[in-house]
């Protein structure tokens, strides 16, 4: 046996996702980082030992432009790329490569943590080492540090250093949650067994072990769906151990959901109900994916009051927009439903006050176990979520163990380090603004070749019946003066509109009723029909315009979309749907086309300044530069132009890599384009040098959303620009940000 010592700026304990993103973003702000996973392979839930497919903050459609950019929006655009049919396996690979490729990260698999030395009051403790035995190689490794990151899901590192922690449900009083039980109890989401299954082109038997499950003695036939079509994480349901110690009754929580698998396989092979003849079990998972364990107690426990209430935590690092999504303890024996979802009404803010514990002062935490109360667990658990978090905390802990600074003064004192330190790595951060001095960028004039001015879709594609009422979001900057829409009516009507806000700008909901406008329209096929609307709110903002049913009229779809503008269909959900996880009065119609219509005030949403500094994702508004189509303008740019030369080393950009498109690493759905269509392609970065445009900069076929482009040499100029020569497939060029730096990083 060998007794090894690793010393390392930060050690992340845990490769889930949430670890993975935290030691990625730690090794991008110059740590040494230390990544310990104690299985064979990577990502958690999500690899392809457990195969739990990545949720985030779209809430599989639910809300819009939400899907989480940063390192886990890196791994999903390369999942997309290379594993558009959601192979496990290949899953695993975009992980592997993306720690691999980080030189400052030192990777140990098959290392499993047993022991923690750290010291220190109750009050103020502190993690002095973490010893792990790393299996089949016999290697006892010991490794020290200034900081460290629990990302192992279940919370072992805090437990032993002696963090404080919750498990379990605390009481509706507590923190005055409805979904909370009247009384606290240790009752926990429970373990969960996947399964794959195949068609082997013949017939092929099954003879069940002594030990499955007769599930027909239990309620899963009657109330879970069982379907030869499904696999893997459609059958989330299998689970149990809820109310047992989900850790350390793990061996017998394994051996009740493989029996039930077994059974449930049984009864789909050999009970008749199914066409299952020629199905075989492909593959049956040997490691319970856990859902929850110890949650650390941080300086800000996110509750069901924050989730719900979208809070604008001043020291907001990542969102979350999953459902707060319950399960009964008695998991797939519960005679209850599988799971109850609350969705608030867009994706809601997380501090890195709930990032790392309260009592032990160089201690991190992300993923599952970060500071919340259960039923804001409920939405933070999934898998995008706790990768958003993990860089979050990497970001923190690097920057905390660069500068010699507790966790609470960063978070307190120095949150503007962080929020700057994300924008330029491109994080999912929602309504934080880049204001880095840094960025050259934002002390430039910025000019393009065209911008996308006026919102006009006129070919009609055909018609969607105004059975029910529709509604559509466009940006409103700075005023709306009207909307015409190409309709065809039967009789002589009125048709009304109803123009509302949306409440917080990353929502896409009619929250609060601003204007109404009414038209006459005659019988008659294709006629322009305007309303007035004449809105000008006081800062730029979506409108959500609700066109009211009218039987008799119908209205013109156009078989393309502008950028930043989406369409619906309301319904009233029936009363069995309350809180479900499809729940949804506004169902998004027209992916990707668009009624006919034609706004009544030129916009401002597509400028080339929405490019520099400002927000860089969707957030009241598409927040990017929007090109007049290239049919018009062949050769689009946006350049900058500073009063005297500047010198630079590093430009970046970043590309619209449409995250209103909701990937998913597995097989939930598939998303028919492997490169996102809104990604530009081609292009060039040219300086002026003596009236002349030079190129300093050449790309093609990119696919990637965030190019950071390090200089050989430094550029000194007063004109730089970005010269688009082909999208993957938009007909406008879009560039959400154009940074410029003096100093690589
Ligand atoms: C069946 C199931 C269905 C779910 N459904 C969804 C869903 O549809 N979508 C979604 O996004 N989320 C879903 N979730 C939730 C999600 O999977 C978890 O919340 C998430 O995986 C937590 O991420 P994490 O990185 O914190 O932890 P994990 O994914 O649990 O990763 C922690 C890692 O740390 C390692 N580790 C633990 N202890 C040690 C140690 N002592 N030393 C070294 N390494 C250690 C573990 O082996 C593991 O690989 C589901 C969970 C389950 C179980």
């Amino acid at each position: 046996m060998r007794h090894e010592e690793v010393v390392s700026d930060v050690t992340v304990v845990g490769g889930g996702l949430a670890g993975c993103c935290a030691a990625i973003a730690a090794a991008r702000q110059g740590a040494r980082v230390a990544l310990i996973q104690n299985r064979p392979v990577l990502g958690g839930n999500s690899s392809s030992e457990v195969r739990v497919w990545v949720c985030g903050a779209t809430a599989h459609g639910t809300h819009h432009y939400a899907r989480e950019t940063g390192i886990i929006g890196e791994l999903m655009v390369e999942n997309q790329y290379r594993n558009p049919d959601g192979n496990p396996y290949y899953w695993d690979l975009v992980v592997l490569e993306a720690v691999r490729a980080e030189p400052n990260i030192s990777l140990f698999l098959n290392t499993d943590v047993r022991s923690v030395e750290a010291d220190g009051p109750e009050h103020e403790r502190t993690v002095r080492a973490v010893t792990g035995w790393m299996m089949g190689s016999e290697r006892e490794i010991r490794f020290t540090g200034p900081t460290f990151l629990d990302c192992s899901g279940d919370g072992l590192v805090g437990f032993l250093a002696g963090a404080r922690f919750r498990t379990g449900c605390e009481s509706r009083e507590e923190y005055g949650e409805s979904w909370a039980p009247e009384q606290a109890d240790s009752t926990t989401l429970g373990s969960t067994i996947l399964f794959y299954s195949k068609d082997a082109g013949h017939p092929v038997k099954y003879v069940p072990p002594s030990f499955a499950r007769d599930i027909t003695r239990t309620s899963i036939p009657e109330r879970r769906i069982i379907r030869t079509d499904l696999n893997g994480c459609a059958y989330w349901w299998i689970e149990w151990g809820g109310e047992r110690d989900v850790v350390h009754d793990n061996e017998e929580i394994r051996d009740e959901l493989q029996a039930a698998i077994y059974g449930i396989w049984d009864h789909i092979k050999n009970s008749g109900k199914f066409d299952a003849d020629n199905l075989t079990l492909e593959w049956i998972g040997a490691v319970p994916g856990k859902r929850e364990y110890r949650r650390f107690v941080g300086d800000h426990t996110l509750t069901q009051a924050d989730v719900l209430g979208q809070e604008l935590f001043p020291d907001r690092v990542a969102f979350g927009g999953w459902s707060i999504d319950l399960h009964p303890p008695g998991g797939m024996y519960a005679t209850e439903k599988g799971s109850r979802h609350w969705h608030p009404h867009g994706n809601y803010h997380i501090p890195l006050r709930s990032l790392y514990s309260e009592n032990v002062t160089n201690l991190w935490m992300a993923g599952r176990n970060i500071s919340c109360s259960h039923v804001a667990f409920g939405s933070t658990r999934v898998m995008a979520t706790c990768a958003v978090v993990g860089e979050a905390a990497g970001t923190g802990a690097a920057l905390a163990t660069r500068r010699g600074l507790r966790p609470r003064e960063l978070a307190t004192n120095e949150i503007d380090l962080v929020h700057r330190a994300m924008v330029r790595a491109d994080a999912a951060l929602l309504g934080v603004e880049n204001t880095d001095p840094d960025d050259l960028a934002r002390s430039a004039e910025v000019q393009a070749s065209s911008t996308l001015r006026r919102l006009v879709v006129d070919t009609s594609a055909g018609t969607v019946p105004l059975d029910s009422h529709l509604g559509m979001v466009v940006p409103v900057d700075p005023s709306l003066g009207f909307v015409e829409l190409l309709l065809d009516a039967d009789s002589d009507t009125t048709v009304d509109v109803e123009l509302h806000s949306t409440g917080e700008p990353q929502n896409y909901v009619p929250l609060q009723l601003e204007r109404t406008a009414v038209a006459h329209v005659t019988a008659g096929q294709k006629q322009w029909v305007r309303f007035d609307v004449d809105w000008t709110p006081d800062r730029p903002q979506n409108a959500f315009l609700v066109v009211r049913a009218n039987d008799s009229v119908s209205v013109h779809r156009g078989d393309s979309a502008e950028p930043g503008t989406l369409f619906f269909r309301h319904r009233t959900p029936p009363p069995e749907e309350k809180y479900t996880e499809q729940w949804r009065e506004w169902k998004h119609i027209l992916h990707r086309e668009s009624l006919c219509l034609r706004l009544g005030s030129p916009t401002r949403a597509y400028d080339a300044g929405q490019a520099i500094g400002g927000y860089a994702r969707p957030y009241g508004g598409p927040q990017m530069w929007v090109s007049e189509r290239m049919e018009w303008d062949e050769r689009p740019w946006i350049g900058l132009t500073w009063k005297e030369p500047v010198t630079f080393g590093e430009v970046a950009v970043l590309f619209d890599d449409e995250v209103e498109e909701d990937l998913i690493n597995l097989h939930h759905h598939r998303t028919p384009f492997d490169v996102m269509p809104g990604l530009v392609r081609d292009y060039r970065m040219q300086a002026m040098a003596d009236g002349e445009w030079v190129t300093v900069v050449s790309v093609r076929d990119n696919r990637r959303r965030h190019r950071v482009h390090r200089l050989d040499e430094t550029v000194t100029t007063r004109r730089l620009r970005v010269l688009v020569e082909a999208t993957n497939g938009a007909p406008r060029a879009h560039v959400v940000a154009l940074r410029v730096y003096a100093e690589p990083r």
